[in-house]
C-alpha cells in the first residue's frame, strides 16, 4: 500500500487549494523528515498483536506506516480537513480507524469515545498490545501523556514527537532546574528515553523551538508503590508548588486542616528526612514513599 510521502510542497498545496493556513492553535508542524516519520514508527517496534492510538492524523503519513505493521490503529483528528483529507489518503487500509474529535474531554480526562475504542480494539484478541505513537500537538502534549498514564489502559510505550524542553523535564533527574512533577508523575510509572533531537526545520510549517523523540516506557513494577494513583498526583504537584522551600513548610501547608505540624513532623521523620530537605533533591522512590506515609497517615 502506499505511503504518503509528505513533503513541503505537497503540503503547502493542500492547503492552498482550499485556502487555508496550518492552524497554530491546533499545533498543525507535519514532519516533513520521511526518515523521522519512519523512526517514530520503528521506536514503538510494532508487530501484528499490537493495537496503536495517534493523536492528530494530519495528513496520515505517520498513520499509513504505522497500519502496516500492527494489528489496528485508531487516529485521532480535531481538524475537518486534514480529518477528510487523510481519509482520502488511508483509503487503501482496512485496519484504521479514524475519530474526527478533539482527544481530551479537558486537560484532566481522555475522551471516553477514544478510549472506548482502544478497550473495544483490545477486546477482540486478549494478545493484543496497546501502544501510543504520534507526533503530538505540542499545545496538548503535556496533558495528552499525564492523562494516558493514568488511564484506564495505559500504553505498554508510547513514542512521541514533543517540545525538546518538554522532553527535558520529562527525563530530568533530581537536583536539576528541569526536574518537577511532570518527571515524578512519569518517572514513577515509566521509564522515559530520549530517542532523538530534532532542529525546527524538519517540521512545516517549522515550530520556534527544537523537538525531540521520546519513546516512554511503562513500568507496572514501579507504578505498583503508588496505591492511589489521584492522590500521588495531587501530592506531587502540591510539593512541587514551593520547590525551593523547606519541604517541612510546604507538607504543613499542604496537609493544613487535615494534619498537624507534630504530625506531619513524625511523617518526615518516619521517611528519614531532614529538616530541611527540599522536594527538589528527592528522587522519585523517595517521593513515592513519602506519599504513602502521608496516606496512611490519613486514613
Ligand atoms: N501526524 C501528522 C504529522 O506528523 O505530520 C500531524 C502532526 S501535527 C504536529 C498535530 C496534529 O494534531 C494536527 O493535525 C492537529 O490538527 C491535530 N490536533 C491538535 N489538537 C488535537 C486534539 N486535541 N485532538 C486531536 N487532534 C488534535
Amino acid at each position: 500500500k502506499k505511503v504518503n510521502r509528505q513533503t513541503v510542497s505537497y503540503l503547502s498545496r493542500r492547503f492552498e487549494e482550499v485556502g487555508l493556513n496550518p492552524n497554530k492553535r491546533h499545533g498543525q508542524n507535519f514532519l516533513v523528515d520521511l526518515n523521522l516519520i519512519q523512526m517514530i514508527a520503528k521506536s514503538a517496534d510494532l508487530g501484528k498483536n499490537d493495537v496503536v492510538l495517534e493523536i492528530g492524523t494530519g495528513m496520515g503519513s505517520l498513520t499509513g506506516m504505522l497500519a502496516q505493521k500492527a494489528a489496528h490503529v485508531i487516529t485521532v483528528e480535531i481538524d475537518g480537513y486534514l480529518y477528510q483529507m487523510a481519509s482520502e489518503e488511508l483509503e487503501a487500509f482496512d485496519n484504521i480507524e479514524m475519530l474526527k474529535q478533539d482527544a481530551l474531554k479537558n486537560k484532566n480526562q481522555f475522551d471516553d469515545r477514544v478510549i472506548d475504542a482502544i478497550k473495544k480494539a483490545l477486546a477482540a484478541d486478549s494478545s493484543r498490545v496497546f501502544k501510543l505513537a504520534a507526533n503530538l500537538p505540542y499545545n496538548v502534549a503535556t496533558p495528552i501523556i499525564a492523562n494516558l498514564l493514568r488511564s484506564e489502559v495505559i500504553p505498554a510505550t508510547m513514542s512521541v514527537t514533543i517540545q525538546k524542553e518538554l522532553a527535558d523535564r520529562i527525563t530530568a533527574k533530581p537536583g536539576s532546574k528541569d526536574y518537577g512533577s511532570l518527571s515524578v508523575w512519569v518517572q514513577s510509572m515509566a521509564d522515559p528515553e530520549l530517542v532523538r533531537v530534532m532542529p525546527p526545520h524538519v517540521f512545516w510549517p517549522r515550530p520556534k523551538v527544537d523537538s525531540a523523540i521520546l519513546k516512554i516506557v511503562h513500568r507496572p513494577e514501579k507504578a505498583a508503590a503508588v496505591p492511589d494513583i489521584d492522590f500521588f498526583y495531587a501530592f506531587v504537584r502540591a510539593m512541587f508548588f514551593h520547590r525551593r522551600k523547606f519541604m517541612r513548610s510546604v507538607a504543613v501547608a499542604a496537609f493544613k486542616g487535615q494534619l498537624s505540624k507534630p504530625q506531619v513532623d513524625e511523617v518526615l521523620a518516619e521517611a528519614g528526612l531532614r529538616e530541611d530537605a527540599r522536594t527538589e533533591q528527592l528522587s522519585v522512590e523517595e517521593l513515592q514513599s513519602l506519599c504513602e506515609l502521608f496516606r496512611q497517615k490519613l486514613v
